[in-house]
């Protein structure tokens, strides 16, 4: 069944990549001499971290993790459970997160919390989309592109039921019920 949904808004290709090569060349400047590891939060991160990645100039490694969470399809509940572990060894190292989206800040607090037992030298958070709206935990993103008020965003990488990801562009939906 395909859902009703309305288009709000759509941030062009040339505007992600934008902020894509922003985001890349701060982070190039400052692990100068550094090497760090920056860790994709699958699935939705798939498509801006390759992206990211290479647009970075410096030497880096990389990783994934992928978090499952449990609630309704749109929210997430707070109860969260690891599926896939980082597996490169990270202690001592400068660690950069990479994630599609920040919304209530659960998912992140998370894996922050998780990523730290490991001992790096330093964490530092990097995401394409900042929602502010339902933020429920303080976390400083350091590194982030777009900015939403509303709207469930999807596309460049983001679903909706596994819908979209494939998109060059983002759209941002209001779900008609
Ligand atoms: P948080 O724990 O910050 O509420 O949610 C983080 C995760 O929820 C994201 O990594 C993403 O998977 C999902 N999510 C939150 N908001 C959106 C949205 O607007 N669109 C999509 N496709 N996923 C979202």
């Amino acid at each position: 069944m395909i859902e009703n949904y309305k288009i709000i808004e759509k941030i062009s290709e040339k505007r992600i990549h934008q902020e894509v090569r922003r985001i890349a060349r701060d982070i190039t400047s400052e692990y100068q001499n550094k090497e760090p590891i920056l860790i994709g939060v699958l699935n939705g991160v798939f498509v801006f971290f390759a992206d990211l990645i290479r647009e970075i100039s410096i030497p880096i490694k990389i990783d994934f993790v992928r978090l499952a969470s449990y609630g309704s399809k749109n929210v997430s509940s707070g109860k969260i459970v690891l599926t896939k572990d980082v597996e490169l060894s990270i202690e001592g190292k400068p660690v950069i997160i990479v994630e599609d989206i920040i919304d209530t800040g659960l998912t992140l607090t998370y894996l922050v919390s998780h990523i730290k037992e490991r001992g790096p030298e330093s964490v530092k958070i990097c995401a394409l989309i900042n929602k502010l709206k339902r933020r429920e935990k303080d976390i400083n993103i350091d590194y982030w592109g777009l900015e939403f008020k509303e709207g469930f965003i999807v596309g460049y990488g983001l679903d909706y039921n596994e819908r979209f990801r494939h998109l060059p562009y983002i759209l941002s939906l209001e779900m008609e019920k």
